[in-house]
């Protein structure tokens, strides 16, 4: 199963991307993970990103879109995987397309519906939980706002791109975790919310 788990920052993509594919014994494709490694690692490509995330912004299509396709075509990948984070962009979704083109479409994207000022609360509380280990490089005020800007101009037309295609399943959000995985899996499932 090819899965893209789609929603904007602070939705709690991470979390419920990883029980989604431990479930179903899939890899949890993140290229934000993949990117801050590189950024951790000072790889070439890390160098080249590391301002970018740092600010908000979005890094170049054709970088994101080089370290999703070259992470598809590794063998664990060859049974399914689930996207987090890509793509971002239309642009990107024909990224994806190209490197899916022998193997197989997209099966389903499924969109957490946050509203976004419950974004906001969610994404400060992160920024201020720094001494429990997870504030990111890009949990500042004014990066989250920047994020959350990015999000609605660039990022929320892809949803478009596959509701044309009927491939889109909206899921709320707003609830706890187990109630959210619990409506992804009925998603997934196809039985009525
Ligand atoms: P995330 O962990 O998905 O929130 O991603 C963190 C940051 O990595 C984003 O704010 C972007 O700077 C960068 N990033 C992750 N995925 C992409 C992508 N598909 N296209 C462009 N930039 C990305």
């Amino acid at each position: 199963m090819r899965l893209v788990l789609f929603g904007p920052p602070g939705a709690g993509k991470g979390t419920q991307a990883a029980r989604l594919c431990a479930a179903r014994g899939i890899p949890h494709i993140s290229t934000g993970e993949m990117l801050r490694e590189a950024v951790k690692s000072g790889t070439p490509l890390g160098l080249q990103v590391k301002g970018i995330m740092e600010q908000g912004g979005l890094v170049p299509d054709e970088l994101a879109g080089a370290v999703v396709a070259e992470r598809i075509a590794r063998p664990d990948a060859a049974r399914g995987f689930l996207l987090d984070g890509f793509p971002r962009t239309v642009a990107q979704t024909e990224i994806l397309d190209r490197a899916l083109a022998h193997s197989g479409p997209i099966d389903c994207v499924l969109m957490l519906e946050v509203p976004e000022d419950f974004l906001i609360r969610r994404l400060l509380g992160r920024a201020n939980q720094g001494d429990r280990g997870e504030k990111r490089a890009d949990d500042s005020e004014e990066t989250i706002r920047e994020r959350l800007r990015v999000y609605q101009r660039d990022t929320a037309p892809v949803a478009q791109v596959y509701e044309a295609r009927g491939l889109l399943r909206r899921v709320d959000g707003t609830g706890t975790i187990d109630q959210v995985y619990a409506l992804l899996e009925q998603a997934l499932d196809g039985r009525p919310r």
